[in-house]
């Protein structure tokens, strides 16, 4: 396969931006050799500068859930453009989307837009810690909420609960109100709160683990945090910038009854364009400025354009929301034939999935690297870690499912050739 022009442009990339990249997974450090650039999108399919086309499992990490260029949201997108970029002021689209994420998440009384999945977090743990009064937050290891400073933390030794910085440039110090417990761990986790319950103002958590693989999720576990916070005063916040419109049409957690006091999404809701928000109760959102003291700002928050493409994103969705049952159904059936054909041929993987989520890994380290790139030259474009999830648009067809388990066959078969 030629990839003359893509690594033409790479070299340069590598030339002006640190790495080639904006952003560190993409630079196909886990699997070796430069990364796919690509030039366009449409449906499930992806278009490399060499012109080389790849069904596309990553779909902008999670965000594009109709697929690439959907022509509703095109043309929504258009017609917003055409009307001036932006202007620091709230706007129709923004106040609809507001009022659609309501109708759809109850529990979000209140919203406010930011620009990232980074931003709502941020947005959501200053509001707890302004709301309470307190200053700990916990997290879970592994679990991934942004590049926030004291979000950066990883779990100190034995039982010491309190994180030690996970990034060189975060000092220890701005991690030390951040708490670390293994997920589903009950125990710590009840540890954690009688030593430092009554400094804790919010636990917050991924429903359904998407970057440490899938982690499949434990509704029990969630529960019980919806307990424990509530009897110690904490908030419970769910990081639902994947799982958000991912599974249903709304909140994943609220679907099984479970009400977290500040929900943070992302991803979906902006149809692909940069976006944030987080919401909940008014007698919690109505902490931030104007009405409360907590600030809370940005330059671009509720941006028309951003606003329009969610917007379209979720009308179309939700026209859909009957229909989310074929993405799973195209997910298991994926993973059913990796499985199958895994075992028939002898390689030791592990696929973890849950609805339109999946992530693979091999026993044999050196085997994913090899199997990614072979996949790619057959035309399927996976995440290029074992850590990130995978993901299915409703623009997946039965069609790119054959070809899918096709290329997968080959590319077993090809870890066997050594
Ligand atoms: C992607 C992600 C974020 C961060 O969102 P950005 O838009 O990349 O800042 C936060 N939490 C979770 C669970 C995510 O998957």
């Amino acid at each position: 396969m030629a990839k003359r022009i893509t690594h033409n442009l790479f070299k340069k990339a590598r030339k002006y931006l640190v790495g080639g990249v904006d952003s560190p997974v993409r630079a196909f450090g886990s699997v070796g050799g430069e990364p796919v650039l690509l030039k366009s999108g449409k449906g499930s399919q992806v278009v490399d500068y060499d012109g080389n086309k790849y069904i596309d499992y990553v779909l902008s990490w999670g965000a594009l859930i109709l697929g690439h260029a959907f022509s509703q949201v095109v043309a929504e997108v258009r017609k917003a453009a055409s009307l001036g970029f932006s202007f620091g002021t709230t706007n129709k689209q923004e106040v609809e989307l507001a009022g659609f994420i309501h109708d759809a998440i109850p529990v979000c009384e209140k919203i406010r837009f930011v620009n990232s999945g980074t931003e709502a977090v941020m947005g959501a743990i200053r509001l707890a810690r302004g709301y309470t009064g307190r200053n700990k937050i916990l997290k879970f290891e592994h679990s991934y909420h942004g590049h926030a400073d004291y979000l950066l933390a990883k779990a100190g030794s034995g039982m010491a609960t309190l994180g030690i910085s996970a990034s060189e440039g975060v000092p220890d110090s701005f991690v030390r109100n951040t708490l670390v417990v293994p997920w589903e761990d009950e125990q710590l986790l009840k540890a954690a709160f009688r030593k430092h319950g009554k400094d804790i103002a919010a636990v917050i958590f991924e429903p359904v683990g998407g970057n440490y693989g899938v982690i499949y999720p434990n509704l029990d576990f969630i529960r019980y945090l919806r307990k424990i916070t509530q009897e110690n005063g904490a908030l419970l916040i769910a990081d639902e910038v994947i799982t958000g419109f991912r599974f249903n049409f709304g909140s994943f957690v609220y679907e099984y009854g479970i009400k977290p006091d500040l929900i943070c999404l992302g991803k979906i809701i902006g149809g692909g364009l940069p976006v944030g928000a987080f919401g909940g109760r008014e007698r919690i959102m109505n902490h931030l400025a104007p009405l409360g003291e907590v600030y809370q700002a940005s330059t671009f928050s509720g941006n028309p354009i951003v606003m329009r493409s969610g917007l379209a994103t979720l009308k179309s969705l939700e026209k859909r929301k009957a229909d989310y049952g074929c993405l799973n159904d195209f997910t298991s059936g994926l993973v059913q034939n990796l499985q199958a054909e895994a075992l028939k041929q002898d390689v030791d993987l592990q696929v973890s999935y849950f609805g339109s989520m999946f992530s693979i890994s091999f026993k044999n380290k050196v085997d994913f690297p090899r199997f990614y790139k072979k996949l790619l030259s057959h035309g399927v474009y996976f995440a290029p870690s074992q850590f990130e999830a995978n993901f299915v648009s409703f623009a997946h067809t039965q069609g790119d499912l054959r070809k899918t388990v096709s290329a997968i066959t080959q590319s077993l078969a090809y870890l066997k050739e050594r």
